[in-house]
């Protein structure tokens, strides 16, 4: 027996003037679902089962981006996608382009559990949610006002909106490479001072020491409809094994390109790194320009978080009574 451990986060890339209710509002959401998973696994649930719960919880809360409060396509649309994989056994499921699918992360467990395949997209996806009875809702479900005037921004900025690459207040915008930006102000002329929403994620270690892992989320605000980023992509945003689960988040073109949450695995697998070493060693040697950010659980019950942007929604639990809940 081990102690089980839970990790969740609420995405990488955090603008340093977000507000302070805003940002006790995210800590409240992720110590909420903390105490979800905890409750669960102090049940005896098996690792899968408690990734699966928390990342709905997190879906349906519309504070991150995921399920509602994802973040919208150019059209104003939301295109939601997820993952989830049980690292015992080594199985998984992933969907893509939801647009009516209220908990992506269960229609990615049930693609696991009852399809053929691994990853089902768009209309197919869709078909397969009519199929297995799961909530469906109308897309204007998941538009948040809030997400509805920062995808105007992003459009008047003719820009992709993330917040990874706001430098840290007093860092120079110049060498934050924001050419001419007033520091933390300006992307592409257009003033960041708002709250982007951000994906989300839960990694579980249980008592038996099986891992799991399960990403969710919209994407990029403004994205192009069709993008498919790292999180429903398996070795990318998500991946377990017998020995770790990691769930990504960030720049989702440099996590596929990195195999991000992958890399970590193999570190700890082929080369016995531990796995806050092996989570360091990705994040400073995979992403290249990247920014990005991860959270981790070993089959030994340890916990590990790394990320480059200045800050990321994260929080976990332990078996001992631990727990914490940290943005910067
Ligand atoms: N990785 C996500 C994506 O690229 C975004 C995020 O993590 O905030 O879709």
């Amino acid at each position: 027996m081990v102690g089980w451990a839970i990790a969740v986060h609420g995405g990488a890339g955090v603008d340093p003037g977000l507000p302070v209710e805003r940002q006790e509002e995210a800590r409240r959401v992720l110590e909420r679902c903390l105490r979800v998973g905890a409750a669960g696994l102090r049940a005896g649930l098996p690792a899968v089962d408690v990734v699966e719960m928390v990342v709905r919880e997190l879906e349906t809360d519309p504070v991150f981006n995921s399920g509602r409060g994802s973040a919208l396509t150019r059209k104003g649309t939301v295109e939601m996608e997820a993952s989830i994989m049980d690292g015992h056994g080594r199985r998984c499921g992933a969907v893509s382009g939801l647009t009516t699918v209220k908990n992506p992360v269960s229609l990615a467990r049930l693609v696991m559990d009852r399809s053929p395949h691994s990853y089902l997209a768009f209309d197919g996806a869709e078909e397969f949610a009519r199929e297995q009875g799961v909530e469906v809702v109308d897309n204007s479900y998941f538009i948040t006002e809030e997400n509805m005037s920062m995808l105007k921004r992003a459009k008047e900025a003719n820009s992709i909106m993330y917040d990874y690459r706001v430098p840290a207040p007093g860092v120079d915008s110049a060498s934050a490479g924001l050419e001419g930006a007033k520091v933390g102000l300006l992307m592409n002329g257009l003033r960041i001072s708002v709250y982007a929403p951000e994906t989300v994620g839960c990694v579980v270690v249980d008592s038996n020491g099986w891992c799991a892992a399960a990403t969710s989320t919209g994407g990029l605000m403004n994205k192009m409809s069709g993008r498919i980023g790292d999180s429903p992509l398996i070795g990318s945003g998500t991946y377990a094994c017998g020995d770790c689960a990691v769930s990504c988040t960030g720049e989702g073109e440099a996590i596929i390109r990195s195999t991000l949450a992958r890399d970590v695995a193999a570190l700890v697998e082929y080369k016995g790194l531990s796995l806050q070493e092996a989570v360091d060693y990705a994040i400073k040697e995979r992403l290249d320009e990247g920014m990005a950010g991860l959270i981790a659980v070993s089959r030994n019950g340890e916990v590990a978080y790394g990320f480059n942007t200045i800050g990321m929604f994260r929080g976990c639990a332990t078996e001992d009574g631990f727990m914490e809940v940290s943005i910067w």
